[in-house]
This record gives C-alpha cells, structure tokens and sequence, in this order.
C-alpha cells in the first residue's frame, strides 16, 4: 500500500471544502481551529467525524490516525478528540485507539503463548493470537496504556481472551483517560458468527443479561461483520457495550438502505441521514487522493434496548471504492501552446497557470512548446503556483523533421531543467527515430530527472517493442510509455490496430522486462495517487532499470495484461482507460478547453459528444468547464454505456478511447 503523508489541516482544509452543517453547526467547524493549531502540521493517515445521529446537538468528535514511536511494532495510533475538549481551547489530550492488525511483530520475537491461549490456539483452525501471543501484549499494552493500568488489567485481560471463540479477533484496544476512565481499557472484539458473541459474554461474566441484549440486536443481525466494544476494568468487564455494524464499504444505495433502516428505527433524525447519504457522494480529490465515507455504524446497548446510533465518517487517503464518474476537479491539464496554426496566447496560458494553482489541479502537461518562446516563463509560473509541470516533445510534422530536429538545443533543454520543469515526455517513434534519441541523449548527459519515453504501437510496428525499448533504456529513459489504438498525432492517422496475437506478445514482453506484477499503478502515467487496499501485496516490489508502463489510453492492453478474472484484475473505476474528463482535461491552442487534446482534432466527434445536449461548451472557467461541459458529461455517460464492447471478458476492466473514429469496434479483443 502506497503511504500518502498529509498534514492534518489538508483533511481539515478538505472538511471546510465540504461543509456538512446538519452534522456541525458553525460553533463546532470553527472550533475545529483548535485541533488544527496543535495538530495541523501533524502527518495523518485519515481523518474522520464520530457522529451522534439520534441527537440534534450539532458537534462532532474528530478522529486523526498519526505515526506514532511509542509503542513497539505499531506504527500508526488513532486521535479520538472530544468536541468539549477541543472547544474549550488550551492543550487538546485525545482518547487514543491502536489497530492491533497493525501490528509487525520484529523476527525474533517469536510468539509465545499462555497456558490458556495454547489452549485456545488447540481449538482453532486459525488462532487468533499469533500477532498478539504473550509477547503481543508485554510489549505493547505498558507503552500504550501505562505501566500502572497494564499490570492491574493484565489477569482480566489474558482471561477474557483466553475465552475468545475461534476466529475471534480483538480489532482494536483504546484507552480514554481525559473522560477519567484511568483503570479501564476498551477493547473492539470482531466476531464472525452472531451468536458466539453473546455465549463469550455469558462465559466471561459480564454483568448485564446476555439474552435481553441479543434481543435487542437481533434487527442488525444481518449486517456483514460485528465488532463489540466492550470496556474491561480490573474487576472484569463493564455493563456499557456497543456493537459496530456495517464495518464493509458497499454501494452507496446500499448504506442509503442501511440509513433508512436507522431512521425508521428513531435511532437517526432525518436531518443527519440526509447529511451522511450527501457525504458519501462526494467527488474525491484526485491528488492528493481523498475519499469521503462511512466507516461504519455503532449502536450502543444498555438495558435491553439500543440507546444510540452514531456513524463513523472518514475522509480517507485510500481508495475504498470505484463508485464516482470523476474526481473533484482535474489532476491535470494538458496544456497546447501551438498546433501549427494557432498560438496560444502567453498571457492566456499564465492565467489558465494561475487557475489551475487556485483550483487545486495538481500539474499542467505542455505540448507543442518547441517553438513557443515564452514555455520557460510558464513553466516558473508553475513552480510559483505550486504546480508539477511535464514538458512533452516529439517530431511535430512530417515536413519539418530535419529544422525540427535542429531546434531542440542542449542549451534551451538546459533552460527548461533550470525553470523547473519536473519531468519530461519524448515521443519515440521507432528504435531509429534520431529526433527523439537526440533529445534523450541531451537529457541524460544534462542528468534531467524523470525522462519518460512514449511509443505508439500498430499493427505494422508491433514486432518492434523490444528494440524501442532496448533504445529507449540505453537512452536514460526511466519509463517507456506504449500506447495505442488511440487518436493519436497525424502521423499515426491510418495505422491499423495491433492484433491480439501482438497485443499477447506485448503483455508477456511487458511482463517479462518488469521482472514484477506490472500495474497500472506503478507507473508514473497514472494521473492520480490512487492506493487500493487490495494491492497491499504489489507494494513490496521494486522495480530496477527502466520500467514499462502502458497509457491509460491503450486500455485493451492493460486489461489484457492483468488477465480476464475481474477480480484480479487491478485496472478499476475512473482510472481503468481513457481519463478524459474524469482525471484531466485539455486547453488546445485556439484557447478553448476540451476533453483531451485528441478529441480537440476529432472535432466531428466533440460536436456529436455535445449534439444531444443543445449547449456549446464554457471556455471561460475551468471549473465550470469540469462540473458543466455538455462534452464531458456524454463522454462520461458514453463510457459506461458502450455496445460495443458487451460480452468482453474485460469490459468492467478496460475503457477504451472514444475519441478514436473505430472505435472499439476495430478492438482485436472484442468476441
Ligand atoms: S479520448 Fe481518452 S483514450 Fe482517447 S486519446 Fe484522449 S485520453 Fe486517450
Ligand atoms: S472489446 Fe471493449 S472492453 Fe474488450 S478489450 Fe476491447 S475495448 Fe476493451
């Protein structure tokens, strides 16, 4: 899993962007500035709101996940801060959380179990102590909880788990000192079968009546997963419980369901419902990647009824689902200063700069910059505007291949290294293509960090990838880039399709030269940061020399190569092939904006794209462009709907470009 380190006044920044007033009233958003003064350059793996749904008070306590040192083999603790706590101001004391899955037991310390939890071990087909043994417990629970409560619990503590069920695991342990609970530990027990949680119970003797309580649960018993929070003080457990359900992250009408349950139930007032299902819709941020959701429910117990429902919103740096058409606002703008006829004007280009900065787009690609004078200016724009910008290049017409190839001087690359530009993009045509090396060459011996080269493969020019590839490497090149069966430059108008027979030695030679389980995102191409927690296991993985990456517009390619079961395959959501209008979008030369710089030439297309809709696009606002184009949202729609491509084995794993005029009905996959 790829680590996304943000201070905590990015998710504060974020909460403001999205402000949900039926969950916090302006008193508790403003009071927020608390928790930013003392934490806001705090690192933080997600944020989240602990919400009371039943209550019509406005407030929220603010939950941070932060590295810690303190305690051995766990890296992360999570913040609980009270609303009165950070209201009040002054020094802000949270209720602290560990995830005990967290936690990486160091090589010698083998596990080493009690009595009672070799015996437990004996019982089950998978123990549930193997990370949290003896050792487990010594080492961890004196730092986490304080010498003094660790040895008074530690009796009730090895008890009460030695009676665990099998497959029983303790999710999570907390302590809440600042409510002056100082000799109690809370202790988040998942189970996966229902009823083993109230015989636990019964066996461990906690003092309320197991089969009231049973009762009262029942109506959630179908809910996935069930976490109990229980307290356990040194005399044993305490009456006060919670159950936690709905732990999984499902279609957002699925939680809608859930919310109205809890609604019909009186356990959540219809203001909050509508706050939550608004929440979960949410457009995520592309770069840095936030998402907001529900975590889950917990419905606390007392006395024979549910006394409380309170929600767990979180504005996590993972990607937990693939539900949304686009993100926020575009990662990236590519940017066009001349097509040969037009020129973009440099105080245009500097303004649409200033924009993107204000607006949170993360980096700007120019194109065409050749022959455009003032691209060195632009590009220290874009440092000052806190804006990544690539500079691409390659030959731009047939007819000025030998002036072309003149142009590009050691001393203006040398120009463009200094004004900041972060990467480079070198269009290499074939293994021979001397404008390309030429330039590569220049941009190794001036030791330009993240030079990429791009290679559009045909059916006439397949059989060349390992040759480009050998040249674009002993070119210093860190990535080469294929694409394919796109609209590409003009000079590729006419080229046919690989055949699958090509596109399948393709994928193995991909495979082969990575040396890894080539990703989509491991390349550098992926205009997001997106992390799905199911890659976890790539992660480990480094790649050495050059790597080879496909472009999200040669999409049957990269479905093909993570294989036709879509459940190993890591291509998914917005980011699964074109990303035209869902991740970037383009400014051409004429000034005007468009889905990308290829729908720009396709012009017959655009308009088709924006016919149904009786509207001509906004070329005055970037933003009103993103959220509003006719041209965008078709394209969006179009994606999710085409013909074409039904039955394909990839079809949930491949979004193939629209803009090209066959089509997918030219793809060599289709059946
Ligand atoms: S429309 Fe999409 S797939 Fe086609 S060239 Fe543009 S970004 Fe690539
Ligand atoms: S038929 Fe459609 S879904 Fe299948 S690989 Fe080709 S473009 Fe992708």
């Amino acid at each position: 899993m790829k680590i996304q380190e943000l201070p905590a006044r990015a998710y504060l920044a974020h909460l403001r962007r999205h402000p949900v007033p039926e969950l916090m009233d302006e008193e508790c958003l403003a009071a927020l500035a608390n928790v930013e003064a003392q934490f806001g350059d705090t690192i933080t793996h997600g944020a989240g709101l602990e919400v009371r749904l039943g209550n019509p008070a406005r407030f929220v306590d603010y939950i941070m996940c932060v590295d810690q040192d303190y305690v051995p083999g766990i890296k992360c603790i999570w913040y609980e801060i009270d609303y009165a706590d950070y209201l009040r101001g002054g020094e802000i004391s949270p209720c602290l959380f560990i995830n005990t899955s967290d936690y990486k037991e160091e090589k010698a310390d083998e596990p080493e179990h009690t009595a009672a939890e070799d015996d437990n071990v004996q019982r089950q087909e998978k123990p549930f102590v193997p990370p949290m043994g003896k050792k487990f417990w010594d080492s961890v629970l004196p730092p986490f909880a304080g010498e003094k409560r660790a040895s008074r619990l530690r009796g009730q503590l090895d008890r009460v788990l030695a009676a665990l069920p099998p497959n029983a695991t303790i999710k999570q342990i907390g302590t809440m000192s600042p409510r002056g609970e100082l000799d109690i530990l809370r202790l988040v027990v998942i189970f996966h079968q229902w009823e083993t949680i109230f015989a636990w119970l019964r066996d461990v003797g906690w003092p309320g009546d197991t089969g009231a309580m049973e009762q009262a649960l029942l109506p959630w018993k179908e809910a996935q997963g069930f976490a109990v929070n229980i307290d356990l003080s040194e005399s044993g457990l305490l009456e006060k419980t919670g159950l936690e359900v709905f732990g999984r992250w499902r279609h957002p009408l699925l939680v809608d369901k859930f919310i109205e349950r809890l609604e019909e139930a009186g356990l959540c007032l219809p203001s909050k419902g509508a706050a939550l299902r608004r929440w979960i819709r949410i457009l995520p941020d592309g770069d840095p990647f936030i998402q907001t959701l529900v975590t889950y429910f917990k419905l606390n117990y007392a006395k024979g009824r549910v006394t409380e429902a309170k929600a767990y919103l979180e504005q996590s740096p993972y990607i937990h689902h693939h539900y949304f058409p686009h993100y926020e606002r575009p990662v990236r703008l590519d940017m066009e200063l001349t097509d040969g006829t037009a020129v973009l004007p440099e105080e245009t280009a500097l303004a649409r700069i200033r924009e993107c900065g204000e607006n949170r787009v993360r980096g700007i690609r120019f194109f065409g910059g050749e022959t455009y004078e003032p691209l060195e200016r632009l590009l220290k724009a874009c440092v000052a505007a806190g804006l990544r910008a690539e500079v691409v290049l390659g030959r731009p017409r047939a007819q000025e291949q030998e002036s072309a190839a003149l142009q590009i001087e050691h001393s203006w690359l040398a120009a463009l290294v200094a004004a900041g530009v972060d990467s480079f993009l070198i269009d290499l045509e074939s293994e021979t293509d001397e404008y390309a090396l030429h330039i590569l060459a220049a941009l190794k011996e001036l030791e330009a960090a993240n030079v990429r080269a791009r290679w559009y493969m045909h059916r006439d020019n397949a059989g060349k990838l390992a040759a480009v590839a050998k040249a674009a490497e002993e070119s210093g090149a860190v990535e080469l880039l294929v694409t394919g069966m796109k609209l590409s430059a003009a000079k590729n108008v006419g080229t046919v399709f690989p055949s699958r027979e090509q596109i399948s030695a393709a994928a193995e030679f991909v495979k082969d030269h990575n040396g890894y389980n080539e990703s989509a995102e491991g390349s550098q191409e992926s205009a997001s940061q997106e992390t799905d927690q199911n890659q976890d296991t790539q992660s480990a993985a480094q790649p050495v020399g050059m790597q080879i990456a496909v472009e999200s517009c040669f999409s049957p390619l990269r479905a093909y190569l993570d294989g036709p079961d879509p459940k190993y395959n890591a291509n998914r959501g917005i980011e699964r092939g074109c990303e035209a209008g869902r991740s970037f979008m383009a400014l051409g030369a004429d000034g005007r904006f468009a889905p990308c710089l290829h729908w720009k030439s396709g012009e017959t297309l655009q308009r088709e794209l924006q016919s149904d809709r009786g509207d001509s696009d906004n070329t005055e606002n970037l933003v009103e462009y993103w959220e509003h184009a006719p041209a965008l949202q078709a394209l969006r729609e179009n994606g999710e709907t085409r013909q074409h491509c039904a039955g394909c084995c990839y079809e949930r794993r491949c979004l193939p470009c629209q803009a090209c005029e066959e089509g997918v009905t030219g793809c060599p996959l289709s059946n």
